[in-house]
């Protein structure tokens, strides 16, 4: 008999199993705090379950979906990677990102991931599959675990694969996370991160999980953007400012936009005046981020020819948007800026 995994339920559902178990519905309440608030991995620790009902759901269930095959600290960023591995045998990773009074975790949705972002090392890895919401909401509990509940205090969905091309399993995982029974997280401290994929972005917009939303521009012109991320060619600029629209206003959030700074291609005065048009029309912030390198993926064709855009030229392009009123953050870093230090996420299986 496969086991069913009790992680890849939100309360509702776990309401629903309970029931089908021939509980009353409380137990599905007791066993969620036990899971999100006490951050149990062992139906025997639940000692306000009955006896009987924990040897059940020992047999049935699964408690953990994940596991830790290797922590790497960087001692000189401050972050510390996580690889897990999956019953199936595929590896993900998570980063923890200390920063002063925060401690943010970036997570991640797939396996890799479809959209091959000309910059991104996980895009050379191409997809494997989308994760469970067991699966992601695990990158959550084992970290939490080893950090203590309080500890993490912001989750970035910014790590491997595309939450909006994995919608379902994202926003149940941001239901577990912001819960109000176990006083989880709260819905400004999530950000999902995305390529753009409008209908998606709407759809978030109507859930009502009312999460922040960050979108990976790049670049104001669809040209250019096109030949960075292939997934523009599907879903211009354009549709996508039109559904962040909808995002901001339903939501009454401001909207985040990723630009990686990329010599000569996108860190142009051309570029200041387009990002300038584009990011006016909502309510917004710009991330200017430093490029890491994929050189050591030895990527082909035009991705090869991509590097950083120098410093100087980043902090003047910052100035430049700044002095048209527009709202930018730079992090003069050597990479511990959140999207740069788990952008770049990529197993690199050892020879
Ligand atoms: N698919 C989602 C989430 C993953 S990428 C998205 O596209 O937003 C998360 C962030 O990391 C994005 O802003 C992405 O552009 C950035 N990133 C990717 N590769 C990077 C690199 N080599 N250096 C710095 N940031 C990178």
């Amino acid at each position: 008999m496969t086991k069913t995994d009790i992680k890849n339920f939100t309360l509702e559902k776990l309401l629903d199993y309970v029931v089908e178990l021939g509980q009353p519905k409380y137990r599905a309440e007791q066993i969620f705090n036990w899971l999100y608030n006490h951050l149990s991995f062992d139906f025997n620790e639940m000692e306000n379950l009955p006896k009987s009902l924990r040897m059940e759901l020992s047999q049935k269930t699964n408690v953990q979906t994940l596991n830790i095959v290797r922590k790497l600290d960087s001692p000189l960023i401050g972050t510390t990677k996580f690889l897990f591995s999956t019953k199936d045998n595929n590896e993900i990773e998570a980063v923890i990102i200390p920063e002063g009074k925060r401690t943010t975790l970036c997570l991640s949705t797939q396996v890799g991931c479809p959209l091959n972002c000309k910059f991104c090392a996980t895009g050379l890895m191409g997809f494997t599959r989308n994760l469970t919401v067991g699966e992601i909401v695990d990158q959550y509990l084992l970290t939490a675990r080893e950090y203590g509940k309080n500890t993490i205090t912001n989750i970035v969905f910014m790590g491997m694969g595309e939450p909006l091309l994995n919608y379902r399993a994202t926003i149940e995982a941001i239901e577990n996370f912001t819960n109000e029974l176990t006083k989880g997280l709260s819905r400004n401290r999530i950000t999902v991160s995305t390529a753009g994929i409008p209908d998606k972005i709407r759809a978030l917009a109507d859930s009502g999980l009312r999460v922040k939303i960050a979108l990976s521009l790049h670049s104001p012109f669809n040209d250019v953007r096109n030949k960075l991320m292939p997934v523009n060619k599907k879903y211009s600029i354009e549709e996508n400012i039109e559904a962040l629209k909808y995002y901001a206003r339903k939501t009454r959030t401001r909207i985040t936009f990723e630009y990686l700074m990329l010599d000569g291609i996108n860190d142009r005065d051309e570029d200041v005046q387009g990002l300038a048009h584009l990011t006016s029309q909502l309510p917004s912030k710009i991330n200017l981020i430093p490029f890491n390198s994929i050189a050591h993926m030895n990527p082909g064709g035009f991705a090869a020819s991509l590097s950083p855009s120098p410093i100087e030229r980043i902090s003047e392009f910052a100035d430049k948007l700044r002095a048209k009123n527009i709202t930018v953050m730079l992090r003069n870093t050597q990479g511990n800026d959140i999207a740069a230090a788990c952008g770049q996420l990529a197993i690199q299986k050892k020879l």
